[in-house]
């Protein structure tokens, strides 16, 4: 069974009801902090959802938090490091207040080696829960808090879809939707297979029911998500493919924008990018990470596509959609990639010719089939070639920048600029970033025209039409 039953979800309602009795004389705080991707922004969308119907409200400051949660990412080493390391910091925290909870849950907690790491190592975690515990959480919680006892949950699983979890949501106009979870194409240096299961999607009209909610909130712009969202359907009984997905939401009204991510270059199909090309409110965005330009490495990668389709399956989706903005992921260093190979990435990426890439050394995953090849290649010799590429590709996303300058764009206005409280900053329908100067009456969620007046490598600065 897939779906988690009512009767399920139904005993996690009474467990929020018992949580929040019992903390209603302490009005909680909670502090829920999420590393990694759109898909763990999600869950704590869920996390804060089920927080907040247990009386919880929210703090951004350790030292008022009642709970403090840690929703993880496991893609790489660096970021689990840093997990442990702000964990452990917390240590003196909760000496002082011990009646602070601290909990680790996503993708980190989800490998059983990370957990008994928590257990014996970090005594003042009292509350370990994996990505396919996620819709126990009122229940692990409860737990956690009546006994003061430590509450593991790391099952090991194909993983479940838990609909009617409740979502906490900050009346942002642009909102995810997941649409599928979990992957089957296992590449070679990835643990997201081993930590969020199967690929399993969501039945479409609960897909729409969502999207037709948050326009009812006022959501505008939705991104549909999944960690391969072109293999939406193949599990269901409905024939029904990513390419339709996207023409009932292309057809409900009040949605004005859609995006979505990601996409595995094996599975676009011509439907798909027929869709894409005909379906008006699609933003002519792709993600489309290739990872590598070497066919070795590509195999050795497990990816099923080399580099010749892969630059095909550009050129076919430019045909169709001349102006889109294309980005994508890469790995330098994948064990033994010699320079040869190397070169053969940035040949991709000079062909190509990336808006902006997200590049990243190879990180060795416990558990995955990469981890135990034995790599002659140095720390040193990655680095050098990381540097290069950024070099080639911040050069390249600075000229397509630059051409920019003296075009209009729509923009969703998102808010204030990070950099710049006299600014506000939005996106293009592809997706780049605009900071033009605020104006009374222009408020985050309108939709304006700017008109670009100067360019960056990563941003792009503009003036308000007038109409
Ligand atoms: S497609 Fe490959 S890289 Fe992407 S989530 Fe699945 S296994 Fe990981």
């Amino acid at each position: 069974m897939k779906t988690v039953s009512a009767e399920e979800m139904n005993k996690q309602a009474e467990f929020s009801d018992r949580v929040k009795n019992m903390m209603a004389h302490r009005s909680p705080k909670a502090l829920v902090i999420t590393y990694g991707c759109q898909q763990n922004e999600n869950d704590s969308e869920r996390i804060r959802g089920m927080l907040a119907v247990m009386g919880y409200t929210f703090t951004e400051n350790k030292e008022e938090a009642d709970l403090i949660l840690y929703n993880t990412c496991a893609v790489r080493e660096g970021a689990e490091q840093r997990v442990l390391g702000n964990i452990g910091a917390l240590v003196h925290e909760k000496r002082r207040r011990p009646e602070l909870l601290i909990g680790l849950c996503g993708c980190m907690a989800q490998q059983e080696h990370m957990a008994k790491t928590i257990k014996s190592k970090y005594r003042h975690v009292s509350l370990v829960f994996g990505t396919h515990s996620l819709h126990k959480f009122p229940q692990l919680l409860y737990e956690a808090l009546l006994d003061d006892k430590r509450v593991f949950s790391v099952e090991d699983s194909e993983g479940v879809i838990a609909e009617d979890v409740p979502m906490y949501r900050t009346g942002d106009p642009k909102a995810w939707v997941s649409v599928m979870y979990g992957c089957n194409n296992f590449c070679t240096y990835c643990i997201v297979p081993y930590v969020r299961g199967r690929e399993r999607s969501r039945q479409p009209e609960r897909v729409l029911g969502e999207i037709k909610g948050l326009v009812a909130q006022g959501v505008t712009e939705i991104s549909l998500l999944g960690q391969n969202v072109n293999a939406y359907g193949k599990d269901l009984e409905e024939d029904i493919d990513f390419a339709d997905l996207l023409r009932m939401v292309n057809s409900i009204p009040g949605v004005r924008r859609i995006r979505f991510m990601t996409s595995h270059p094996k599975d676009i199909s011509e439907r798909l990018i027929t869709a894409m090309a005909e379906c008006d409110k699609v933003m002519p965005q792709l993600h489309l990470p290739f990872q590598a330009g070497s066919d070795r490495i590509l195999k050795a990668m497990n990816r099923h596509y080399n580099q010749a389709q892969y630059l095909d399956l550009v050129r076919r989706v430019r045909e169709k959609m001349p102006d889109i903005t294309l980005t994508t992921d890469i790995i330098v260093g994948f064990p033994n990639e010699s320079a040869e190979d190397f070169e053969e990435t940035i040949k991709v990426l000079e062909a190509v010719r990336f808006d902006s890439v997200f590049s990243f050394i190879y990180s060795k995953r416990k558990g995955t089939p990469a981890a135990e090849i034995d790599d002659k290649v140095t720390d040193d010799e990655k680095h050098k070639r990381f540097d290069r590429l950024l070099e080639v590709q911040n050069r390249i996303s600075r000229e397509i920048n630059d051409a920019c300058f003296g075009k209009t764009y729509e923009l969703l206005v998102e808010g204030e600029s990070k950099t710049d409280k006299d600014m506000l900053t939005g996106r293009t329908p592809g997706g780049k970033i605009i900071n033009f100067p605020k104006k009374n009456g222009i408020k985050t969620g309108d939709y304006v025209t700017v008109t670009v007046n100067k360019t960056n490598t990563w941003s792009l600065s503009g003036s308000l039409t007038e109409n």
